[in-house]
């Protein structure tokens, strides 16, 4: 059987590298090239941040832009698998880069150590086409998610407690913005966390966004998909706009 790329020629990508997926229905050498062109924001290099990334940089996102202001700490070492014992007092997004180059050196990663706030996120986002939400705090998700909305372009929320986890693709006006599901910012509390359940989370996340930027597959948008590894019931819960939301709510009205 031929493979994809017969004939191809195109230097700046090493195919055999992505043979296995260009095989996917849909997915092909093309699909591979403007993957090779994307631009994806992951905020937070944690627990899934760092499986966030990883798919990501494994399925060949040309760049990837990974922001995390924390460094490592040994408590991290049981989920977040980019770092190693070396790595501890280091800055999470740089160690991160340099665990992703030596995976992938065709993509570009670029670490910032920047905290997110309402005055720089615009500009940290800058033009990705995706920001993926691994972020471990809500007063922060909500400026991500504001600045998404903002920007027209998707958010991958994602979020773990123990052994439960959920993922929902977000990007009004056609689903709910993270403030329609969540309007409140709860207290911040350190969750439970093992390594296979903020992986496993991390991981769809990345598919979310990979699916979004080939067009293989369909992204879950009007649903959150919640799964429970605990007794392995996985459940959607169908989300609507709210339209009083402050953030999203004048989306979508056919006033502009
Ligand atoms: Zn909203």
């Amino acid at each position: 059987m031929a493979s994809v790329w017969s004939g191809m020629d195109m230097p700046d990508l090493d195919l055999k590298r992505y043979e296995r997926q260009t095989r996917l229905s849909g997915w092909g050498v093309e699909t591979q090239q403007r993957l090779k062109g994307s631009r994806v924001f992951v905020a937070g290099a944690g627990g899934l941040g760092c499986p966030a990334a990883l798919n990501l940089a494994l399925a060949g996102v040309g760049h990837i832009r990974v922001c995390d202001f924390d460094t490592v700490e040994i408590s991290n070492l049981n989920r977040q698998f980019l770092y190693t014992e070396q790595s501890i007092g280091t800055n999470k997004a740089k160690s991160a880069q340099e665990a992703l180059f030596s995976l992938n050196p065709e993509i570009d990663v670029e670490p910032v150590s920047d905290e997110i706030t309402a005055h720089n996120v615009d500009d940290l986002v800058a033009d990705a086409e995706v920001v993926i939400d691994c972020l471990d705090n809500f007063r922060t998700r909500h400026v991500l998610n504001l600045c998404a909305v903002t920007k027209g372009i998707p958010m991958v929320h994602g979020a773990i407690w123990g052994l439960e986890g959920r993922v929902i693709f977000l990007h009004p006006p056609s689903t709910p913005c993270l403030a329609c599901i969540f309007p409140k910012t709860p207290p911040q509390e350190k969750s439970p966390a093992v390594g296979a359940v903020s992986c496993a989370i991390g991981s769809v996340q990345a598919l979310e966004t990979i699916k979004y930027l080939t067009g293989v597959g369909s992204v879950s948008t009007g649903r959150m998909l919640l799964l429970d590894f605990s007794t392995m019931k996985f459940q959607e819960l169908e989300v609507t706009e709210d339209p009083r939301c402050p953030v999203c709510g004048q989306l979508g009205t056919g006033t502009e």
